[in-house]
This record gives C-alpha cells, structure tokens and sequence, in this order.
C-alpha cells in the first residue's frame, strides 16, 4: 500500500501539492508520512509520524511560507508499515549518500536482509529498520553520472516489489520513478510533471496521464518524462486524458466518508447497471467481456478469486452461477490460489475481483491463471487499474471513487455485475428468455430496493445502540446469505474493532454456540428466501442460550420478527437480491456501532484501503 506522490515544476513550489496529493492517498496507508523537497541548496526531509495532517503541522512549525518557493521539486510518502514499527525514523523518504539522495517506495523488497548485510559490510550505516532504505543507499552506490542506470542497476538486483521515486543533488532538478507489482502513474502539466500511486493526487494539475507498466523506469523533469526498460532501453506509452469527478473524492456533507458511500449505493448501482441489460432477449449486455456467444457456452468451470470483502462478493457470485448457468464455480481466496499450484484448464474462466484493481494477491492469482491459459477477466471499480489493464477485458462497476477503507457500494456493485454476468451465461445455456427477463426486471430494481434500506438508517441506529457494548458477535446465514453473514462480521471486525465471526447457521451448533451467553449478540440474515424457516430454528437454539438475536427480515414478515428481538426490515426481493439488501442493513449496522464506541471509521487502524503487499 503506501501513497507516493512526486512533483517537479519550473513555476510553483513543490510543497502544497505534494501535501494536497498525499492527502488524497491517504487511504492508502496513515501510519506516517513525510517529503523530501529539493531546492539549489539541496535536499531537505520532514518526517511525522500519524497522519498526512500532523506532518503539515510539522512543515507549518518548520518551514516558513516564505521559504517554500525554493522547492520546486519533490517526493513524498505516507506509509502502511510492513518492515518495522511506525516511527519517524522508519518514515519515508529515506536518504542516503549524506542526504544528497532521497527515496520513497511502495512495496516490499524481499531479499532486503542480504542486500542490507552487504551494504553494512561496505560501511554503510542504516538509520532505520525497514526494506525500503536498503534500496536508497544501493542506488547511492550507482550513483555517478548517469542517475537513470544508477537506478536500473539498483533495481536488477531487487527482489520483490515497487513502485519508486527518487532524486539526488548529483543530478538536480531530475527525478526517477520505477514500477514493478506496485501503481505508478505520471500526470504530464503545463511544465510541471506529477507522479503519484493514483490519478486522484494528479488530477488537480492536469489530465493527461502515462500509466507505467511493469518494468518500466521513467525519468522525470518539469518538462515531461522520458520511459525505458530496466536495460535502459527508450519505450513509449501513451499519454490518456481520464475524466475525473474531483467532487466524487469530498465527504460532501456526511460525517464519514462510509456513511456517504453507503447512501451513495442507488447512485452507484444504477451506473453499474446503466445500459446493461437487454429487456428483448432477457440478458446482459457486458461488452468489455469481449467474450462471443460460442466462448462463452465453451466454458466448463469458473474461478472467482478476491480477497476480504471481494471474496465475499466472489462468493455470493457462486450461487448465482451455479443456479442460474450450472456451471460449477469456486470462489478462491487470492493468495491461496495463486500458491497451491492451481490446476487450470483452458475452458476455465477466472474472475478477479477487486475494487482497486492493484490488490497484489489478487494481481498474482491473474498473471498464474494467464501463465496457465485460462480465459481471465477482470470486475474493478477503478478505471485504468492494473489488473483492467492486464486482463484486457472485464466489467467495470462504475461506482465512483470509493474512499472509506471499509468496502460498501464496492461490493453491492460486485455483487450486482456478477448477477448480470451470470444472467448473460445462464442465456447462453438452459435459462430462459422468460426467466432472462423477469432477472432484468429485478436487477433493474436494485437500487430503488437498496435506496429503501439506507432509509432506515435512524431505525438501525436504535438498534446499534443497544448492542454497540458487546465484545463478541456473531453472523450467521444460509444459502446465499452465508457470504453475507461473514462480510457483516468484516465490516465490525474492520471498523469498530470487535470481535465477530460469521457462520453458516447450521453450523454453529457444531462448536461456536459454546460461546453464546447474554452478551454475545447474534446477526441472523432471515430474509424471506428458502431455507429461511432453517434459519429460524437456528435463532432459536441462540435464543435458548439466551443470546439476543438481531434478525434482518423482509418487511411484512412478522412471523420471522417474531423470533428475534430486534428487526431490521428489508424489501421483499427474490433470494438474487437478498444478500444485496440485506448486506446494506449490516454495513449501517456496522457503522452505527463504530460510530456509537467512538471509533474512527474511515481509517481504521492497522488497516490501509488498496492493498498493494502480498
Ligand atoms: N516496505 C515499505 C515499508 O515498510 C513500504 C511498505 C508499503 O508499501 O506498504 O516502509
């Protein structure tokens, strides 16, 4: 994770955007932060730890208004610690070469250990404990008259992971950036050129950007950028306009920026949903799959592999194919898949989901299952996204920026594009046009469904509010709402640190009701679909252990709010729907219960939004 953002302009100082931009990626990472400012008279770093907003007080303290004009160049970091503490030592930039050279990385250097013990054995001394400052005082050993091969060498003896950008007083006013597993993109201004993890810290100066691919190095001057190989070979990538709401990126009037993304859902999905669906034919329209009627019937097995909330997605989109295409799915944690060797066959078709599209397990899932000629595609939410760009063909959500670390209209959205994808394979296959069009009729009604649970976020509050004193809490759903039962346990775990797990229902019985008492409240997902009067008897073996049951049931169900003692209503949907609207009433749970134990919910801790670490 970590956002970097680098600046070099022939006109305006370097400090403002660098700070403005940082606070833009400040979701991706908020244990420190730092700049590295360059001037005539060399380079200077200020080092915070905390967030983007204790190191502008720190500048404010240190760096008079007056002096800023100096810098017209720049490189800042704020961090998602992976090799030692969050401290300002271990803050980056890092710098070596008597602090004529300054670094920020975003990524994990694998064999940092050995490179560190060979540095040292040369007399290098290190002031910090991370990977990342093995790689600043290994380019300060390159460094002569070349910056660029200066890094190039570095870089060929790198293990692992990065996205750079690095300056040094040897070669003023020249700024090298490098990417290998970790974002980079170059926002090409009216002299002054931006680098950043993201485009949302670029889009303040200028829209035309360069997506660096895998491999490449760039040097960058206020007057453009040059990119080449590893080898040191020129390349040329193109320069893209992107359209870029920046209002999309502001809290707009919500005290979180979850609870806004949480209201913004019906907005959201009718973009997912917009121009998608076929009301002659009952189907799907999904273009971006590239993907013909005959390719489609010849796939045998399909793979859906996320992490975290995706995975959840991935996992509700199981039922769907299965019910609606018959064809046989697993949904796969990323990480996982990727190392177990997997066995994959030419008539597999894997999904990757992941909301940034730069998740960095889910990326190593998609290159595996490339390596091993299975057909891959990719359901991201941000345009331009590495694994949209690898894949070449997927469905975007189209869902805006989602900023809150803790996933929601990301993963209705997911959801919903799955339904469309699967109504597109089931049309291929034995599903009906009938069938195909009462689908198109309810996807279509989602976001109205959706926009009836946000209603009752006040109803849900007095809900929270009862519970928001528990340590432990339990999920549990069946069917389709199993997913949905672990992603409300995610979404409390995430953001009002408590413990919860979710279970399948019936599965509690089998150990974990050991653990019900008085003070360990039980989420049941008792939407009116099969299987519910299942459910029902599950509710009451807590209830025996007297357990307090929140049930979220389908408005008018007062049979099934009979056997709990709190019920949040969700609209009457087919059980397509049910996990869509039934997850929205956990994530206003979720966040009323954070808000109520006084967390802090857009950022919480140990946690960073794009997960770019294996
Ligand atoms: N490995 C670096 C550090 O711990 C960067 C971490 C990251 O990119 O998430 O400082």
């Amino acid at each position: 994770m970590c956002g970097i953002v680098g600046f070099s302009s022939r006109r305006h100082s370097a400090v403002g955007p660098l700070v403005n931009g940082l606070r833009r990626l400040e979701y991706r990472g908020y244990d420190s932060a730092g700049v590295a400012l360059q001037s005539d008279g060399g380079i200077r770093v200020y080092k915070q730890t905390g967030k983007v907003g204790e190191l502008e007080k720190l500048l404010k303290e240190k760096l008079p208004a007056a002096e800023r004009d100096a810098f017209k160049m720049g490189i800042a970091h704020t961090r998602w610690a992976t090799h030692g503490l969050p401290t300002a030592a271990n803050a980056h930039p890092h710098v070596a070469d008597g602090g004529r050279l300054a670094l920020v990385h975003n990524g994990i250097i694998e064999n940092y250990a050995a490179l560190r013990a060979g540095l040292e054995k040369r007399g290098v001394a290190f002031a910090s404990q991370t990977d990342t400052e093995v790689l600043a005082h290994l380019i300060a050993q390159f460094d002569k008259d070349d910056f660029l091969s200066a890094v190039t060498q570095a870089l060929k003896q790198v293990e692992g992971t990065y996205g750079i950008a690095v300056m040094s007083m040897r070669h003023p006013g020249e700024m090298v950036v490098a990417r290998k597993g970790s974002p980079l993109v170059i926002g090409i201004g009216e002299h002054e050129t931006v680098v950043a993890s993201d485009v949302s810290a670029i889009v303040a100066h200028t829209r035309q950007v360069i997506y660096l691919k895998d491999g490449d190095v760039a040097l960058v001057t206020p007057d453009g950028v040059n990119v080449y190989t590893l080898d040191n070979a020129p390349v040329s990538r193109d320069v893209q306009e992107i359209e870029f709401d920046l209002g999309a990126v502001e809290k707009g009037g919500f005290d979180h920026f979850m609870l806004k993304e949480i209201h913004e859902q019906p907005e959201a999905l009718r973009n997912t949903i917009r121009g998608r669906l076929d009301k002659t034919d009952g189907t799907a329209i999904l273009s971006g799959l590239n993907l013909t009627p005959r390719e489609l019937a010849a796939v045998r097995r399909l793979v859906i592999v996320g992490c975290g909330t995706s995975l959840h997605a991935g996992m509700v989109g199981k039922h769907y194919f299965e019910s609606l295409a018959d064809i046989p799915t697993s949904p796969e944690q990323a990480a996982e898949f990727r190392y177990s060797n997997p066995i994959i066959s030419p008539d597999d078709w894997v999904i990757a989901l992941s909301q940034s599209g730069e998740t960095a397990d889910t990326l190593a899932a998609v290159r595996e299952s490339m390596r091993k000629g299975a057909l891959v595609s990719g359901l991201c939410n941000v345009v331009g996204s590495t694994i949209a760009r690898e894949v070449g063909r997927g469905v975007y959500l189209h869902a805006g920026p989602e900023i809150s670390v803790a996933s929601t209209k990301a993963f209705t959205a997911q959801v919903t594009a799955l339904l469309m994808t699967a109504l597109k394979l089931g049309r291929t296959r034995r599903l009906s046009r009938e069938e195909g069009l009462r689908l198109v009729a309810e996807i279509e009604r989602i976001p109205d469904l959706v926009g009836a649970v946000v209603a009752r976020s006040n109803e849900i509050a007095a809900i929270a509010e009862k519970r928001c004193k528990a340590e432990d809490m339990f999920f549990i759903g069946r069917g389709v709402l199993y997913p949905t039962a672990l992603e409300g346990a995610l979404k409390v775990k995430e953001i009002a640190y408590l413990h919860a797990e979710g279970y399948q229902a019936a599965e509690l019985k089998h150990g974990p009701i050991a653990l019900l008492t008085e003070k360990t409240p039980v989420v049941a997902l008792l939407a009116d679909i099969p299987g519910k009067e299942k459910t029902v008897g599950n509710v009451q073996e807590c209830r025996a252990r007297n357990a307090p049951v929140v049930g979220v049931v389908t408005e008018g169900d007062e049979e099934a709010a009979s056997h709990v003692d709190d019920a949040i209503f969700v609209p009457r949907t087919s059980e397509w729907v049910a996990p869509i609207v039934s997850v929205v009433a956990l994530q206003l749970f979720a966040y009323h219960v954070a808000r109520l134990r006084g967390c802090e919910i857009d950022q919480p801790r140990n946690l960073a939004k794009s997960v770019t670490v294996e």
